[in-house]
């Protein structure tokens, strides 16, 4: 078996070479080892498709372990001790991610589909951290100050609220007054 990636246009496409078959991946990608695809339910089974729907790899395809939350870790069989594992957030319509591994035990296999799907949880859930830090930065403050020296109210637009010095007559470490999220 053999992978490879070629550019049409824009799309980068995933070619998995299988016992003289291609399985095309047109907007799933193959990197070395690495495989991309989509999962869909069909007749009570899960097979991998590309993004726009087809069938990319039809083999028998075994949950080795399902999250709470619903994501998946799979281990698709192919001919000759060869099995493609990987993690889907679910068992349709959702990215699969996973890797080729060749001349291997089926334990191993098993094993390695967990291994896999718990790194990719944690990169999800890392990603969701990091979003959620990128949002709190996005939030700007207004932050209202008055001078305890000559009286003069100002405003000032931060992230976080902070001390502030007086643009009337330089006194510095204002505590601020109050704030409000910024429209
Ligand atoms: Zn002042």
């Amino acid at each position: 078996m053999r992978t490879r990636c070629i550019r049409q246009g824009q799309v980068e496409v995933g070619v998995i070479e299988h016992e003289g078959r291609e399985f095309a991946a047109l907007g799933a990608s193959v990197v070395g080892r690495s495989v991309t695809g989509y999962t869909r339910r069909t007749n009570g089974h899960i097979v991998l498709t590309t993004w726009c729907g087809l069938t990319m790899l039809d083999c028998r395809c075994e949950v080795v372990e399902r999250h709470w939350t619903g994501s998946l870790a799979l281990m698709f069989r192919l001919p000759s001790r060869r099995y493609i594992v990987g993690y889907a957030l679910a068992d349709h319509g959702m990215l699969f991610r996973g890797e080729l591994f060749t001349d291997c035990e089926e334990k191993e296999a098993r094993a390695a589909a967990r291994r896999l799907a718990d790194h990719f949880s944690e990169l999800d859930a890392e990603d969701e951290a990091t979003f959620q830090a990128e949002f709190e930065e996005d939030r700007l403050l207004d932050i209202e100050y008055r001078c305890p020296n000559c009286g003069h109210e100002w405003q000032e637009q931060w992230s976080c609220v902070c001390d502030s010095e007086c643009p009337e007559c330089g006194t510095t470490d204002i505590t601020a007054l109050s704030w409000d999220d910024a429209d």
